[in-house]
């Protein structure tokens, strides 16, 4: 079967990999119907996690949508023929983190990850025709039949992620609302607290285009390439600054301009995602003006697909509107190459395997 590699950094292909097979009675294997890439694949893909990766091995990709094709021996909840969605993290649901709720650090799984490399379980990816999925009943759900491949992608990763940053944020009625970094989870985000009673949404990106999807559901557009965009958003709440800051770049200046643009005792809700150390924190500052830090950017996602499933299907939202670019599995290199210069109006890429039962 065909699947992406790492191959380097910024260097990504297709080879020929052995099919995966049942090696523990919960696993599932699925037929990859659709697969995307995700803002944290570029950590990789730029060679943030360049030494626990494989070159030439290790798989990419943990968001999808696909189809039983076998099922191990004591796997009771699904058969052949299903359509499921797993998490983007592996979860066994029964140590006492996944208990907690914490299931991106379950212990059984030690921390596992689709197509993350040595430091994360050394799994194989989502961008490839078929999938083995461990502990397959613990961290999957079956994706209704009102649920299109476009919409289910988003159940693995962005949409519980988007849902766990504004449930951090704890909006309230008539809130000001800013969104840092309007990839696909930000503006996910963004749609979120417009639903949750967000009095004022301001959005804010170094992307024209990602400014201007977010212009659609009327939010204020700040260009973070303006050097007085902090001011601006000052000036535009008469001084007051936001109650709430929704933080999904995953860099160190946009963590820096979420706290700046909060007001005494305003709240921080990061979903963006961070590897090494080494950023000073002015804690001073954090001291003085009450503010509350919520990081989540390693989500525990398992716990909000479900809900995440009732709002695709009620049409709260639809995050396959999202889509603004498709390639093929063979195409992985260009789709990867357009996602990390941000060209073209790219927001979320959708890629195709071949064959399979698209919907
Ligand atoms: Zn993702
Ligand atoms: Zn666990």
């Amino acid at each position: 079967m065909k699947a992406a590699v790492y191959k380097g950094i910024r260097d990504v292909g297709i080879r020929e990999k052995d099919m995966p097979t049942i090696q523990h009675p919960d696993d599932v294997i699925i037929r990859v119907q659709r697969t995307s890439i995700c803002g944290s694949d570029l950590y990789i893909y730029r060679g943030d996690l360049h030494e626990t990766m494989g070159p030439g091995e290790s798989g990419l990709g943990h968001e999808m949508v696909g189809t039983v094709v076998e099922v191990g021996p004591s796997v009771t909840r699904y058969r052949v023929g299903d359509r499921i969605t797993a998490a983007y993290s592996v979860s066994c649901g029964s140590c006492p983190s996944c208990r907690l709720g914490m299931t991106a650090h379950c212990e059984t799984t030690n921390k596992a990850v689709y197509g993350f490399g040595r430091a994360f379980g050394n799994l194989e990816g989502a961008q490839a025709e078929y999938l083995r999925i461990p502990h397959a009943e613990a961290h999957t759900e079956r994706v209704p039949e009102t649920i299109s491949d476009d919409q289910a992608i988003f159940l693995s990763c962005n949409l519980p992620a988007a849902i766990t940053g504004v449930e951090n944020a704890q909006i309230q009625l008539g809130d000001y609302v800013g969104v840092v970094g309007l990839g696909t989870t930000g503006q996910l985000a963004l749609r979120l607290a417009a639903n949750r009673g967000a009095a004022r949404l301001f959005a804010l990106d170094r992307v024209p285009a990602r400014l201007a999807k977010a212009a659609q559901v009327g939010a204020q557009t700040i260009p973070v390439s303006d050097p007085n965009c902090v001011e601006q958003v000052w000036e535009l709440t008469a001084g007051h600054g936001l109650d709430v800051v929704i933080e999904a770049a995953g860099q160190r200046d946009a963590f820096d301009l979420a706290l700046q643009l909060l007001r005494p005792g305003g709240t921080y809700s990061g979903l963006g995602v961070y590897v090494g150390g080494g950023h000073p924190l002015n804690i001073g500052d954090v001291f003085l003006r009450d503010l509350r830090i919520f990081t989540y950017g390693f989500d525990n996602t398992r716990g909000h697909m479900w809900p995440a499933i009732r709002l695709i299907e009620r049409g709260v939202i639809d995050p396959a509107t999202l889509i603004t670019h498709r390639f093929t599995l063979d195409q992985i290199a260009d789709a990867y190459r357009l996602f990390d210069q941000a060209e073209d109006g790219v927001i979320k890429v959708a890629v195709h395997p071949p064959g399979g039962n698209h919907r």
